[in-house]
């Protein structure tokens, strides 16, 4: 079992992403575009 990494500039499905970094949680709304994490940069989340 992999969790799917979801990056920066990827418009996915509504939901709260957790970085896969720092651990910050980013709530995407149907249709946004992934933005950096706000709180290190990273580019890389998880669902
Ligand atoms: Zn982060």
């Amino acid at each position: 079992m992999s969790e799917k990494i979801y990056k920066t500039g990827e418009t996915p499905e509504a939901g709260t992403y957790t970085c896969t970094n720092c651990g910050q949680k980013v709530t995407i709304s149907q249709g946004d575009t992934m933005p950096p994490c706000p709180r290190c940069s990273n580019n890389e989340f998880t669902l």
